[in-house]
């Protein structure tokens, strides 16, 4: 088998450990648990090393060993090691020693965090001889499987709620994806999707696939790590919508300490949801180890879940890293959209207005103490979702071709400065 499976030694009930050959299977026959990729870390550990890795291309896939692919990438090669910005500037307005922003708007090809999943998921499928991808998608992940389809000569499905922003469906439809958009929020779009991928003999990404999908989030937490000069941040900030990032994040910090990449020094790992789509922060908030579900109504839709698969295992690496969790309104994530663009000159889309402005919350608080030291997780980009910020950004000055026009203005506008 090891020749065949790399690193992976199976897929592994995470409710009663049952183990599963590594096929396109996600839950497990006896408890509907989700299955989760396991690998044999002694074998890791001997041939990946800090040398190892930096020695390796720019890419996420410099931590191949731990993502769930039996032989070499073959999809979404130039994924990953977006840059770790230092954020003197927001820190300063939010009030912390020191901020840092891991910035995912400009991943490779569709500018979100959605690249790296897609590519895992695809490259596995690749393995197993998938020629068709699909998915259940809140915008992103359909931009990136319909982008990487278009690259990799396969069909593509993308199954998305019809209420989304005209650039989440113009950046699917582009690739020549075919676009299906359900009536109904995403919790309905990924029930029917359950119900196709038993059919159709598909990849779905994030149904049958998830196992492998799932994984490739955790090159988020390797890159940010590495990035951080070989240290766990104290605090991480991360925007969640069915919970699986956060808990990726963390379990890739638990990784690097178990193959001895990093000390083990004290870290959390905290969540962000948008206030009309809470289920995990409202749970978490009421020490609850179980979410209730609800319906979505947020400017945040890409994060508009209501029903989070994997909100229990979320809520579960918050209160076991002691990690917090809180949610923001339509108009705060505005501000935080705003105030990461005023500051750091990045656009980000409103998922990351989520995560700074839930950020802001914590270091006010006092729950991310302002002498601690903190990375933010900005995970797509800006121009995807002008929708949520048109008419919330001032206008353009239209004056006639005239320098007389341009001076009278200009003695009304307070922040130029003129030598
Ligand atoms: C999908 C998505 C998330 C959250 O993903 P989960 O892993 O489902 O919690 C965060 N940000 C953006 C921009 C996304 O598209
Ligand atoms: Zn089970």
């Amino acid at each position: 088998m090891s020749q065949k499976s790399g690193y992976m030694e199976a897929l592994k009930c995470r409710e009663c450990g049952r183990k599963y050959p590594l096929e396109a299977v996600h839950v497990c026959e006896y408890d509907f648990g989700p299955l989760e990729v396991v690998y044999n870390y002694d074998k890791i550990r001997k041939s990946l090393n800090r040398e190892v890795i930096t020695g390796r291309p720019q890419t996420m896939w410099r931590y191949r060993e731990l993502l769930p692919i039996a032989g070499q990438p073959t999809v979404g090669l130039e994924v990953g090691y977006t840059p770790l910005i230092k954020a003197d500037r927001l820190a300063e307005k939010l009030g912390i020693r020191g901020l840092w922003i891991k910035n995912d708007t400009v991943n490779y090809p569709t500018l979100s965090f959605k690249d790296r999943v897609v590519s895992v998921a695809m490259s596995r499928a690749a393995e197993m001889g998938f020629k068709t991808v699909a998915c259940a998608s809140t915008g992103n992940l359909a931009n990136s499987v319909a982008a990487n389809a278009a690259a990799a000569g396969w069909d593509a499905f993308v199954f998305i709620p019809a209420d989304l922003e005209q650039g989440k469906v113009i950046n699917s439809l582009i690739y020549g994806a075919e676009v299906i958009a359900i009536k109904g929020h995403y919790d309905e779009v990924n029930r029917l999707c359950a119900e196709i991928a038993g059919k159709y003999g598909w990849a779905f990404v994030n149904v049958n696939m998830r196992p492998y999908y799932a994984e490739g989030s955790k090159s988020m937490g390797f890159e940010i790590v590495e990035q951080s000069g070989w240290k766990i941040p104290r605090h991480t900030v991360v925007c969640m919508a069915s919970g699986s990032l956060l808990t990726k994040i963390y379990k890739s910090y638990r990784e690097m300490i178990e193959i001895g990449l990093v000390d083990d020094t004290e870290h959390q790992v905290h969540g962000a949801q948008a206030t009309g789509c809470s289920p995990i922060s409202t749970a978490h908030k009421a020490g609850m180890d179980f979410f209730k579900p609800v319906k979505p109504d947020t400017i945040a839709k890409s994060l508009a879940i209501g029903t989070p698969a994997d909100g229990f295992y979320a809520l579960k690496a918050m209160k076991e890293s002691g990690s917090s969790c809180d949610d923001v309104t339509d108009d705060e994530i505005r501000e935080g959209i705003s105030l990461l663009a005023e500051c750091e000159g990045i656009f980000a889309e409103t998922a990351g207005g989520v995560t700074v402005g839930v950020a802001k919350k914590l270091i006010a608080s006092g729950k991310i103490p302002a002498e601690d030291e903190a990375v933010l997780c900005i995970t797509g980009h800006g121009l995807k979702t002008l929708d949520a910020v048109v008419g919330h950004t001032g206008e353009a000055n239209i004056i006639k071709p005239s320098l007389r026009e341009f001076e009278s203005l200009l003695s009304n506008v307070k922040k130029v400065a003129v030598n």
